[in-house]
């Protein structure tokens, strides 16, 4: 919790952890509350600023506490209201967080790791490496970011912010307790008071932290499967191989198992022609959903040099699509948008992320903000 100034960050610091911090400071307890809500709900990182806490106390804090976001690096606003940050986090990596406005609703991508050790094929992020686990501070506070740039605090009647992904850079799964703590504060009144239906985290498959999610939240999850057999899923996704789906979708479903009536698993499948685009493979995906309440996000490739794949056509799409919709999945094919500040940004964050999988995540959260918009018992639940 400390760093190079050896002041501890408040800002990743769940309610539990922030009393904790001001019973050992030999304060009060509901100190927590009255700081944390000068932090998340107004914004607030100078200890001056929050007007209801007396000054010996403010000086206190100042002496071994500060307030430090990630720095942000550049703001875009696209067009279509799409907003992307590049922050830059302790380790000196860039990591992007981008938030997607549609039909009322604001969603926010986040990343959970600079660079991704899991090295999918399809994926440059991957390709590029691991680098850091973010911080808990490092995580909220892009969402602080985001929340503070749309000027809405401290009126928190029309939040920007409706829906949250951990769907940026990164596993979030291999970030474990650094990832719970910030979707603690994303759902915590004292935070961003987002429902836990409306906070979802995707995972790769890391089927152990999947169960070790369970009994600790219960928000939403999204699967990145992108095949539909061990096979071909360990040539695109190698974790596969340590665990296939014969372990992976039972775990899915042990999880939402616990999430009430109402809940689904949202499977991510990106699209590559020739290779899992096949019919054979959406016959196959029917059959291995067919115990799993799901919705199916689709994901055509966009194509990069050397990446040695690409997208597949439209009629392939469609009939892709149209196999599973029969089969009674909701399923969706989605677009990108917000392809001007791409552009702008593009070789900046090329270092740590390139357009295409960052088109790709626009995609697959606009898709997920649909679906967390109604939240309804899919067709294919049996
Ligand atoms: S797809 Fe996700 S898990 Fe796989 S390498 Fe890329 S960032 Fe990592």
């Amino acid at each position: 919790m400390t760093d190079t100034t050896g002041k501890i960050n408040l800002l990743g610091l769940t309610q539990a952890k922030l009393e904790a911090f001001f019973e050992e400071l030999g304060e009060k307890r509901f100190r927590a509350g009255q700081v944390m809500k000068w932090i998340h709900h107004f914004g607030v990182d100078n200890f001056d600023d929050m007007t209801n806490v007396g000054k010996a106390l403010r000086d206190k804090l100042k002496a071994c506490a500060e307030i430090r976001g990630p720095e942000v690096v550049s703001e875009d606003i696209s067009k279509d209201g799409t907003r992307k940050w590049v922050v830059r986090v302790a380790s000196g990596s860039c990591v992007e967080t981008v938030y997607i406005p549609q039909n009322g609703r604001g969603t926010l991508c986040v990343s959970s790791q600079a660079g991704c050790a899991l090295d999918c094929s399809f994926c440059s992020t991957g390709k590029q490496g691991f680098n850091s686990d973010l911080t808990a501070a490092e995580i909220i506070g892009q969402v602080w970011i985001a929340n503070k740039s749309f000027g809405t605090v401290p009126a928190k009647v029309d939040r920007a912010i409706t829906n949250v992904v951990m769907m940026g850079m990164g596993e979030p799964l291999l970030n474990f307790d650094n990832v719970v703590d910030a979707m603690t504060l994303m759902m915590d009144d004292l935070g961003y008071g987002i429902s836990k239906r409306k906070v979802t985290l995707s995972t790769s498959g890391v089927v152990p932290m999947i169960e070790k999610l369970g009994q600790v939240t219960d928000v939403a999850l999204a699967l990145s499967l992108h095949a539909p057999n061990d096979e071909l899923r360990n040539q695109l996704v190698p974790l596969n191989k340590k665990y296939p789906l014969s372990v992976l979708l039972p775990a899915c479903n042990a999880y939402i198992a616990g999430l009430g009536e109402k809940r689904f698993l949202t499977i991510e499948y990106t699209l590559l022609k020739d290779v899992n685009d096949q019919p054979e493979h959406a016959r196959q995906m029917i059959e291995l959903l067919r115990e799993t309440p799901c919705k199916i996000n689709l994901i055509p490739f966009n194509p990069f040099p050397y990446s040695g794949y690409e997208r597949p056509s439209n009629n392939a799409i469609r009939r892709f699509q149209d196999l599973l919709h029969n089969a009674g999945y909701n399923v969706t094919v989605r677009t990108t948008r917000g392809e001007d500040i791409d552009a702008a940004c593009g070789q900046l964050v090329g270092q740590v992320m390139d357009r295409t999988r960052r088109s790709e995540r626009y995609i697959a959260v606009r898709q997920l903000a649909d679906e967390q918009a109604g939240v309804t018992v899919p067709t294919n639940r049996r």
